[in-house]
């Protein structure tokens, strides 16, 4: 179920650097996420899918500057433009209604630090108000929300297993009842179990908490049960939007059709993957025209000179989006892309 838009993000453009030695990161990219909802974005290492959710938060460091763009947050208390907001207000946001779970989080638990200290760490610097002994309560209720019995309060981070680690980071990103959740790449490191287990746990606490979720996995299969919308990034642009089902089983841009064939069918019978020949574009050297062109099968002529625009391809409603050639002027899809894109898992 999701709802109203939580978070509009329109036109956000990101360059590291200053003056002529900046290299765009982000370019022109536009999401919307709904309450309730598991927004996915996905794209191979590189694609700027880590610098838009920072972007996004304002949690960007240098030499990351934000050029352009809006970020409305509509939040309980009201909506809010984060690119504008000053220290007071997103440090009012920060964790209370948006929180992250970073990269890698489980390694950023602190090794001589008992869970129970650091739990209570993170509510005592977000919410004055709670005694030392609800805030106990609290960091104990938080381990039970996860999964983790409240004996292992008293544990040491090298005492726990890696998928308990990352609940815990998962627990702590709860803490104060946030509305959206970023979670860049949460489960990486983790066995495909423990990774299956804690994704399961993960959407039934959205389901009972109601907060929003924008996922960010380099593993796009990971995205099939998961989200419910998806959106592909490349090069630092947002090349395909659409519902996450309706993607899996008919993706409308070349470079999520090779994506989706980087990794098995889930069902019928066994096929050869073919990938995505060659590697993503470094920044500073972008291709002119559509960044994907040196790689696509079903490149045209003007590809290799203008950007496509992004369209509601036809034949779709307009919760489906794709940045690409093939699908303007009423144009017949070349056949073995038309397969590829309506294939079934
Ligand atoms: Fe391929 Fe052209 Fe579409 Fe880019 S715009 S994905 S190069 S067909």
């Amino acid at each position: 179920m999701t709802g109203e838009p939580i978070l509009e993000v329109r036109d956000l453009c990101v360059d590291y650097g200053l003056g002529d030695r900046a290299v765009r990161a982000i370019t022109d990219a536009s999401l919307t996420l709904r309450r309730g909802e598991v927004l996915g974005l996905a794209g191979e290492s590189g694609s700027g899918k880590s610098t838009l959710a920072y972007a996004l938060t304002r949690l960007l460091r240098a030499p990351g500057v934000i050029t352009g763009g809006e970020v409305r947050f509509h939040g309980r208390d009201g909506s809010l433009d984060l690119l504008a907001a000053d220290a007071a207000e997103l440090r009012r946001v920060r964790w209370n209604q948006i929180s992250v779970v970073f990269q890698s989080a489980m390694h950023a638990l602190n090794p001589v630090a008992r869970i129970d200290a650091q739990l209570t760490d993170a509510l005592r610097a977000h919410r004055a108000g709670p005694t030392a002994a609800q805030r106990t309560e609290r960091a104990a209720e938080l381990l039970r929300l996860v999964g983790i019995s409240a004996d292992r309060l008293h544990s040491y981070p090298h005492e726990l297993s890696g998928g308990m680690r990352q609940r815990v980071m998962i627990a702590m990103a709860l803490a104060l009842d946030p509305e959206i959740v970023v979670m860049d790449e949460p489960t990486t490191a983790l066995d495909v179990v423990t990774q299956r287990e804690i994704l399961t746990e993960l959407l039934r606490l959205k389901d009972a908490l109601g907060f929003a979720i924008v996922f960010i996995t380099h593993d796009l299969s990971l995205l099939v049960e998961l989200a419910d919308t998806i959106a592909i990034m490349y090069a630092g642009r947002l090349l395909e939007r659409a519902p996450a089902r309706a993607l899996f089983e008919g993706p409308r841009h070349p470079y999520t059709a090779g994506l989706l064939d980087s990794f098995p069918a889930l069902h019928g019978e066994r096929v050869r993957m073919e990938g995505i020949p060659g590697s993503p574009p470094a920044l500073t050297a972008l291709p002119t025209g559509c960044s994907f062109h040196p790689r696509c099968a079903f490149a045209l002529e003007r590809c290799a000179v203008d950007f496509p625009p992004t369209t509601v391809p036809a034949g779709d409603s307009a919760g489906r989006l794709a940045a690409c050639w093939l699908h303007g002027g009423g144009r017949e899809l070349p056949a073995p892309l038309a397969r590829s894109l309506g294939r079934n898992l």
